[in-house]
């Protein structure tokens, strides 16, 4: 029920815990991170944000690229494998979901009848998998390959992807969930909402249903439509403490 992410030069783990507890008024019943440094590592537990602190204290979790998630399940029951973040056949790409996909089953047996396995429960699992698979096939962007998912999907959607192979990148879009971007100096914040990155900045970009926000620091905010259309980024300041 709540997404952060961080893309930038500070270490993302401590930022990015500190913003899911800042959306645990959503609600949720677990938590979790993945983070780039080389590898894709990922953690997440069942419980509240407390319970994901305790168990990444003793683990390395460095790195300046990542994401978050506080899940409320709607498919398959709340425990560790299925909360968020989920990752794709080869532990390539992680992504977070809040929502509901519509037709997963029908994605889903698709994917299995190619050789995908699934891991977990929930319906937010075939995005990462259908990414995955659209990217390699093309050889496509990470930006494109979510974009062209999201033309096969139905239901409700805010996420977040990021992708071991190209740690300067970061993807967020939505569709009747709510995901707003924050514009810091030389770094970048996901949020459900602005709360998680308020300290950090105040500049964001609430994006709009149907939008792929392509976030990179060389490259800045780029957004476009799931019709590949270019949409000018709306910068807003906000006004509140
Ligand atoms: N439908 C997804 C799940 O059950 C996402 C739930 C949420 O919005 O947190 O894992």
């Amino acid at each position: 029920c709540g997404i952060v992410g961080y893309l930038g030069h500070r270490q993302a783990d401590e930022l990015i815990i500190k913003g899911l507890e800042r959306l645990e008024y959503r609600g949720y019943d677990s938590a979790g991170i993945a983070i780039i440094n080389g590898s894709l590592t990922v953690h997440k537990k069942a419980g509240k944000v407390k319970a994901l602190r305790k168990l990444i204290k003793n683990t390395d979790t460095s790195g300046t690229v990542g994401i978050g998630h506080t899940r409320w399940a709607t498919h398959g029951e709340p425990n560790d494998t299925n909360a968020h973040p989920h990752t794709g056949e080869n532990s390539r790409l992680a992504l977070v979901h809040n929502g509901i996909i519509e037709n997963y089953a029908v994605l889903k047996n698709a994917l299995i009848a190619e050789g995908h396995s699934f891991l977990s429960d929930t319906d937010t699992e075939v995005l990462v998998h259908l990414i995955e698979q659209i990217q390699q096939e093309g050889n496509l962007s990470l930006e494109e390959a979510v974009r062209l998912a999201l033309t096969r999907v139905e239901g409700a959607y805010a996420i977040a992807v990021i992708d071991r192979e190209n740690p300067d990148i970061m993807v967020g879009a939505r569709k009747a969930s709510p995901l707003v971007v924050g514009i810091g100096k030389d770094e970048f914040f996901i949020g459900s909402d602005a709360s998680p990155f308020l300290d950090s900045t105040k500049k964001v970009v609430y994006l709009d249903d149907n939008q792929v926000a392509s976030i990179s620091l060389k490259n800045g905010l780029q957004i476009r439509n799931t019709d590949n259309e270019e949409q000018p980024p709306f910068i807003q300041e906000l006004d509140m403490q």
